[in-house]
């Protein structure tokens, strides 16, 4: 079997994170090697446990907790839950948590493992094509509180990532095109080799050629470890990858969080990054058109139309990446590089949400 292997330093510890289509098929080998196989708790949720439980089998004694599917199970009730079997099983220090499943298991459960007995180690086995290239990787955990979107959380490095592109076929492909707004992302900020072998392969890329798709999702996790290696806590250069996430954010924000999945929304922000940055002269206007063009091919996105520029703009106020009262805004230097700025006008957001289709 054909297996990537990528190491990740974090602050407390390296990780490995594997990647290789029927790699589940030799977990527990896998374990072994890794000296996880002491006592484990699986996390899952329901769909994902029905569709592939069986490749877990036989791994844990007790059966998983399988928490709701969705991102309204990502609260603190749900961890509570979590904490309530792992009290109930008398699970110590020397065990496991395993998080099986997309983005939201890992961060649900992932929150669970960082604050159990103060930390349990963390096993991430993502089912998303998104988990696989982004979450799962990097340590951000947590959960959402009504007032917004993970406002609590913990840096919980895995202890081991192991991405089975295998399970991705059940994926239905909304999720799936999802996640791959995230992988157009990577090559606009690092690779123009990826962003050029989506263009030319999106069709064996949506068939899941293993050929294909394997190699541009190690790509990806290769980019993420690289980042979040050299800058773990989002500092400095971890902000590349909020490429497109400031307007992507605020769409997300303006709808509840009801109309996008994440991914589509990243979309439209980095469309509407595009536009800024070919206004400042960063990229060329081929490379805005090839950027459009790609988006477009892979499929539709949510309509827009009916949202206002001026309530994005008051959601864009509230965001994360406001610091200090300065906006740091990732700009496409060409395809494959960036640049962090913060001086994007108002006018220029303005002007950039006007062109991907929201209204004044
Ligand atoms: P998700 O976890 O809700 O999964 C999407 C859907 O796909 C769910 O219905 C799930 O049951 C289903 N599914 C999962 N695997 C499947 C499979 N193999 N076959 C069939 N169906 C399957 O969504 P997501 O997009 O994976 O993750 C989104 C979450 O990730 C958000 O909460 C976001 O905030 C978080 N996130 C975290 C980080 C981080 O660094 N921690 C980064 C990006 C996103």
């Amino acid at each position: 079997m054909n297996v990537t292997r990528i190491d990740v330093t974090s602050e407390r510890r390296r990780y490995t994170v594997l990647i290789g289509a029927d790699l589940l098929s030799t977990l527990p080998a896998l374990l072994d090697e890794h000296k996880l196989s002491g006592s484990l708790l699986v996390v899952s949720c329901p769909p994902v446990w029905r569709l592939h439980g069986k490749r877990l089998k036989g791994l844990a004694d007790d059966a998983p907790i399988l928490i709701p599917d969705g991102e309204r199970a990502k609260r603190l009730p749900t961890v509570s839950r979590i904490y309530e079997v792992m009290v109930e099983r008398r699970l110590d220090r020397a065990a496991s948590l395993v998080a099986f499943g997309g983005g939201v298991v890992g961060d649900v459960g992932g929150f669970a493992a960082a604050t159990y007995l103060r930390g349990i180690r963390l096993i991430q086995i993502p089912t998303t094509l998104l988990a696989q290239v982004d979450s799962a990787i990097g340590g951000k955990v947590g959960v959402n509180l009504r007032a917004g979107k993970n406002l609590v959380g913990a840096f919980h490095p895995p202890s081991l990532v192991l991405c089975d592109p295998a399970v991705l076929r059940t994926l239905p492909r909304r999720e799936f095109r999802a996640g791959l707004y995230e992988v157009v992302k990577y090559g606009v900020i690092r690779s123009r080799p990826i962003f050029d072998r989506l263009q030319s392969s999106l069709p064996a890329i949506f068939a899941h050629d293993p050929q294909v798709l394997t190699p541009i999702i190690a790509e990806c996790c290769q980019i993420k470890a690289d980042v979040v290696s050299a800058d773990e806590r989002e500092s400095g250069p971890r902000r590349v990858l909020n490429f497109g996430h400031t307007i992507g954010h605020a769409l997300e924000a303006v709808t509840k969080y009801r109309r996008f999945r994440h991914g589509e929304a990243i979309g439209y922000g980095m469309l509407a990054a595009a536009h800024i940055s070919v206004a400042r002269g960063s990229l060329s206007r081929d490379d805005e058109s090839a950027l459009k063009a790609l988006i477009t091919q892979m499929g539709p996105l949510p309509v827009v139309g009916d949202l206002s520029i001026r309530e994005a703009l008051d959601a864009i106020s509230l965001d994360k990446k406001v610091i200090r009262g300065r906006l740091h805004f990732v700009l496409a230097k060409g395809l494959g590089d960036t640049v962090i700025v913060d001086d994007v006008t108002t006018r220029e957001l303005r002007a950039a949400m006007r062109a991907v289709g929201l209204r004044s």
